[in-house]
């Protein structure tokens, strides 16, 4: 059989510990096979990024800027632990902080669904995708404790040296505690397009929520924003697609969600965000089965699983102990990686490659054949709980028979 040609090159970030195993694992045994695979390789392990001072970090993410489409593994945030276990020079940074930086980007998570994982909320049939935007409020804010006796207030000095000055609260027989968040236009702008153009990507609706009637300025500026760019730039292209984008507040988001079946895209502010998505992941059921991509306002891709490098199985591998690691959301990350590709330079072969390897992971867990984190959770009856190894085989297999 001919190899699937491929024109751009995909941007592929290598990453640490089991994670990285399992990358090389999924392109041996169910990509090098089928795709004449054309990559920018970048590798951001730990050591390599220590090699480099975190250079590749820079240059992975300025490749992704000129390609158009990266595929990233899961890497170490080092912390004090890893600084003597790696013997680094410096803390490096988070490579997805320093990446998402780099291409100004949101972050989408999309649950995979299987049968036999039943969410939490059995009413949800379809994934939910939580679009967070990483920017500003209590992430880059600044707080005091404030003693009895004092009087807060926001001054805001302009270019000019004039100050507007506006209460907080005068601190009357009790100390007290005060928080300054700030956004920008720009950063909002940018959510509001990822967004967007991601609903458009995927034709599915998305919903913005905020608490807009408690807070008029700051909640509403995010409203507003977001009105302004669906009616100049997409309500067009929405109606054309057939979907639709609405705000309503987020006690009313809250409750539609838990109602609803599914299917769409929730756009939260960046605190919300961080707390739904992981209640929604909790509720789909598994961690291990969460995809993730960023996406830039300008249509920029970079895929992903949501989890880590999964320390603990990879040193059992070490040891030569046997693992059951889940590599279905690193799998996604390349299947996206690869679907996007193939639809920017319209290879329909590439494209269709990329549905049937999903087809045959789901189709391979939904047969009972499964790792260790899904058996614990799955329903159905006849379950084989197999090793990292002989999932990806198992997926071969139907993947071979969906190919010919
Ligand atoms: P983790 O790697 O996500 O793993 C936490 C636990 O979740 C694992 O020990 C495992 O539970 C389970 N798990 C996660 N993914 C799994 C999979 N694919 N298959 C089976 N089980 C899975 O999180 P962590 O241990 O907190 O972090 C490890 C390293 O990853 C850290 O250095 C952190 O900086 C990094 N990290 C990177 C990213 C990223 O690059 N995007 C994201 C998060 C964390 P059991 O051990 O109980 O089986
Ligand atoms: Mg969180």
């Amino acid at each position: 059989m001919a190899k699937i040609e491929m024109k751009t090159p995909l941007v592929e970030m290598d990453g640490d510990e089991m994670t990285r195993v399992i990358w090389k694992m999924i392109k041996d045994t169910l990509i090098l096979p089928y795709v004449d695979l054309k990559t920018e390789y970048y590798d951001l392990g730990l050591e390599n990024r220590e090699k480099t001072k975190d250079q590749v970090t820079i240059d992975s993410a300025e490749a992704t800027k000129k390609y158009g489409v990266a595929v990233k593994c899961a890497t170490i945030t080092p912390n004090a632990d890893r600084v003597k276990e790696y013997n680094l020079t410096q803390m490096w940074k988070s490579p997805n902080g320093t990446i998402r930086a780099i291409l100004d980007g949101t972050v989408f998570r999309t649950p995979i669904v299987v049968k036999g994982i039943t969410p939490y909320i059995p009413t949800w049939k379809k994934p939910i995708t939580i679009a967070r935007h990483a920017y500003g409020d209590v992430y880059k804010n600044t707080e005091m404790v404030v003693a009895e006796g004092s009087k807060a207030e926001l001054v805001v000095t302009d270019k000019d040296g004039n100050e507007t000055r506006q209460l907080i609260h005068e601190f009357k027989g009790t100390d007290g505690i005060i928080q300054g968040l700030h956004n920008l236009d720009k950063s909002i702008a940018s959510f509001a397009r990822a967004c967007f153009n991601f609903a458009l990507d995927k034709k599915q609706d998305i919903w913005f929520a905020s608490k807009d009637t408690i807070s008029k300025k700051y909640d509403h500026r995010f409203k507003d924003i977001f009105n302004e760019i669906f009616d100049n730039e997409y309500k067009d292209k929405f109606a054309e697609a057939g979907i639709t984008y609405f705000y309503t507040l987020i006690d009313d988001a809250v409750a539609r969600v838990i109602r609803s079946d599914g299917g769409y895209i929730w756009a939260c502010k960046n605190y919300d965000g961080d707390v739904m998505s992981d209640m929604v992941a909790t509720a789909f059921g598994s961690l291990a089965m969460m995809t993730s991509v960023l996406v830039s306002p300008d249509g920029i891709y970079e895929y992903e699983a949501a989890h880590g490098t999964v320390q603990r199985h990879y040193y059992k591998y070490l040891k030569g102990e046997t693992t059951s690691t889940n590599s279905v959301a690193t799998l996604f990350a390349w299947s996206g990686a690869l679907r996007k590709r193939g639809q920017l330079d319209e290879l329909p072969e590439l494209v269709d490659y990329a549905d049937k390897l999903e087809q045959a992971t789901i189709a391979t867990i939904e047969d009972g054949v499964m790792t260790g984190d899904l058996a614990a959770l799955s329903t159905l009856e006849n379950k084989t709980k197999v090793d990292t190894e002989t999932f990806l085989l198992e997926i071969n297999k139907r993947l071979a028979q969906l190919m010919q």
